[in-house]
């Protein structure tokens, strides 16, 4: 889907069943983390999750992308690959993304969990990027702009003296997983205000925070992102669904 859409009632009710489905996949892989387990053990228990219950991994194939979770582990930001050889260990945070396609439409989420004893600053890192979700989220009402959720991720960010990343934004997304319009974590002049939000748009709304610098580098396995000075980061998404006067989450906010 090359452009915006605005869901449908019945459309919207497709996207909280794949939402849920994405909520409970993230909770079930989240109870298996712990420290010796392996990020290939994580996906393969993430892929058979979602279609034992009736999905298929939205990511498995994506351009190519070799497996249905992405694991990023401490310094990775995003799009980690998971490894029989990456075992977690004491201290670890990782970065876990899932999208799942039920009935024709994606869900898309991200949590960060903590392995065994994590250092104070790590760990705050991950709880102030889960709140900058929420404070993005509550600006995605009708009559604002994209520019709106923007702010006020980036304020919360900043606050705590953390780099916003940059090079990756959230999406639209319903039929397909990546749609019209970018969602980014910062404002920019160049981007300016961005769309106006209506009732009925569908948004991944996905803080990736840094400790240190906002600046990032690809990997040589062409997927892999990473902060560039190896400082830790943290990742939390959420698909939601513009509203009137509200918003509301379609991927299992309590996790
Ligand atoms: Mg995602
Ligand atoms: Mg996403």
């Amino acid at each position: 889907m090359n452009r915006i859409t605005i869901k449908s009632p019945g459309q919207i009710e497709k996207m909280r069943v794949a939402g849920s489905l994405v909520g409970r996949t993230l909770e079930y892989v989240g109870s298996l983390i712990s420290v010796g387990v392996s990020t290939y053990e994580l996906d393969r228990e993430a892929e058979e999750f979602i279609r034992k219950n009736g999905g298929e991994p939205s990511f498995l194939g994506y351009n190519g992308f070799p497996a249905s979770i992405c694991t990023s582990v401490n310094d990775q930001v995003v799009h980690g690959i998971p490894s029989k050889k990456v075992h977690l260990r004491d201290g670890d945070i990782i970065s876990i993304d899932c999208g799942a396609i039920v009935d024709g439409f994606h869900g898309d989420a991200a949590r960060t969990f903590l392995v065994g004893n994590v250092d104070e600053s790590t760990r705050k890192l991950v709880e102030v990027t889960r709140e900058c979700f929420f404070k993005g989220a509550e600006q995605a009402v009708e009559g604002n702009h994209i520019a709106d959720i923007a702010r006020a991720v980036e304020a919360h960010a900043r606050q705590h003296g953390y780099g916003v990343v940059r090079d990756l934004v959230g999406h639209g997304i319903g039929t397909d997983m990546h749609e019209p319009p970018e969602v980014p974590n910062f404002t920019d002049l160049r981007i300016g205000r961005g769309v106006k939000l209506y009732e009925g748009m569908t948004l991944a709304i996905e803080p990736m925070i840094n400790l240190g610098t906002w600046r990032v580098v690809l990997a040589d396995d062409g997927w892999t992102c990473s902060t560039a000075d190896g400082s830790p980061s943290a990742h939390y998404e959420n698909t939601v669904v513009v509203k009137k006067n509200s918003y509301e989450v379609l991927t299992n906010p309590q996790s």
